[in-house]
């Protein structure tokens, strides 16, 4: 009898794993574009073939669900496919694009763009990226890639740079497609510039439009970060503070100096150096670097600071953390003022380009370096022989800060460096930070951070 129904049971089993399976298969074999249908309130997860900022795709869902009033949506716009949301290179928690979905047609992108603690919603009726999403999600893509590139808006050597983020797919054939030829195709999307009064996507659909205009509620923006913040937050600390004042010490001295800036914001001890150089390829996970310069030494950064901010970035950051990396110096000068009849200089050099400008300098041969470091002499005494450049009557007096500056740019140039990569900072004593630019004149202007 027990026998009997062990059996019976083993037999039910085998019959339920069964159907299970075939339920399974079948469910797997199911026309593609079906098992896409998509319940847009749950929480997306990306299928993208990009690396996307999901943490800004989570919080622009959140606050669009918590807005929106899906039946208006559904109706005058379709479905939100956040599974395809892409930021395309941008990270920060600034800049999305939703495509939205008519009958298995893309028919719209929600573009969704943070300026601090608001969250705007556009409609974007690109004919060119509606289609770049239609094949990524309704397509076979076979390969895909991306690059990111920085453009300038116009040809005038003073307009900012924009990081510009291109995107390519290679559409395949199916099976049902005998004569079809892949093809590849591809869309840039440039960092969002505001200026432009797009149409407002609106998710409530209330007569007056929602108030979509000023802007939604964004949950816990992340701190802006800018050259200026970044110097700012790093000079507030009281161990980085006493780090600078041993350089300062340093700097009356013979020989160099360093202490090294790591990713998790920390300090290194001191590093011992040479007569102008310190080594520090046995270090990693920092993202900047300080040393002194001598009294014989120039107060201004030399070729091989320049070169070592490239290596930094070339082995130590990644596109997204670029613009971390920094190299800084303190230099003395003997005056007559108090306290201790010393000046000190404190520069800071930061890095505004991308990856694809830096191997040309971290790369530099010790022959090419060296023709750099003689020009760098030779533009030195050039600009020396210029008397609103120095600082004493006669030749053998020092430049003074705006001969410097003018020597720091013009070697730039040297080099074939764009001056809009570079961004050279200084620390004045009293702790404000200025930001030095070329003017088209060929002098230096200084722009104090906010
Ligand atoms: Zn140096």
């Amino acid at each position: 009898m027990m026998k009997k129904t062990i059996f019976r049971l083993s037999f039910l089993l085998t019959i339920l794993s069964t159907l299970w399976c075939c339920r399974n298969e079948e469910f797997s074999t199911e026309d593609s574009s079906q098992q896409r249908s998509y319940n847009s309130s749950a929480r997306f997860a990306s299928k993208s073939f990009w690396k996307e900022d999901e943490v800004y795709i989570h919080k622009v869902q959140q606050v669009f669900m918590k807005v929106a009033n899906m039946e208006h949506v559904k109706s005058r716009y379709g479905d939100l496919y956040w599974d395809y949301a892409m930021t395309f290179g941008q990270f920060g928690e600034s800049y999305l694009l939703v495509p939205v979905v008519k009958d298995n047609r893309v028919v719209l992108l929600m573009e969704a763009v943070r300026e601090g603690n608001k969250v705007y919603f556009f409609e974007k009726e690109d004919k060119g990226k509606i289609d770049f999403f239609q094949a990524v999600i309704f397509s076979k893509i076979t390969d895909y890639g991306e690059k990111t590139d920085s453009q300038n808006s116009t040809s005038s050597r003073n307009t900012p740079v924009f990081q510009c983020n291109t995107r390519w797919i290679t559409i395949g054939c199916t099976d049902k497609e005998p004569n079809c030829i892949p093809y590849t195709t591809s869309e840039t999307i440039c960092k969002w510039i505001p200026g432009t009064t797009p149409k407002t996507f609106d998710p409530i659909g209330m007569d007056d439009g929602g108030g979509g205009g000023n802007g939604y509620e964004y949950p816990d923006p992340p701190e802006e970060k800018s050259p200026c913040t970044d110097t700012k937050n790093m000079l507030t600390s009281a161990s980085f503070q006493n780090k600078v004042k041993k350089l300062e010490e340093k700097s009356q001295s013979k020989g160099e100096v360093a202490f090294l800036h790591y990713k998790d914001n920390s300090l290194s001890d001191t590093i011992q150096g040479g007569e102008h150089n310190v080594d520090v390829s046995a270090y990693s996970n920092y993202n900047g670097l300080y040393h002194n310069h001598t009294p014989t030494g120039i107060k201004m950064f030399s070729v091989g600071d320049i070169v070592t901010l490239y290596k930094i970035i070339m082995t130590q950051m990644t596109p997204q953390t670029i613009q971390d990396a920094f190299i800084g110096f303190v230099a003395g000068e003997s005056c007559n003022c108090p306290p201790d009849n010393y000046i000190y200089h404190n520069y800071i050099l930061r890095f505004n380009g991308n990856m694809s400008q830096v191997g040309n300098i971290a790369n530099l041969s010790e022959e090419e370096i060296k023709i750099f470091k003689d020009e760098y002499d030779r533009l030195e005494m050039e600009i020396k022989k210029i008397p609103g450049f120095r600082n004493g009557t006669n030749l053998s007096a020092e430049l003074n800060a705006q001969g410097l500056e003018k020597l720091f740019f013009n070697t730039l140039a040297n080099m074939n460096i764009d001056e809009n990569n570079i961004i050279l900072q200084k620390v004045e004593k009293n702790g404000i930070i200025n930001n030095i630019n070329l003017n088209s004149s060929g002098d230096t202007s200084h722009t104090p951070c906010p």
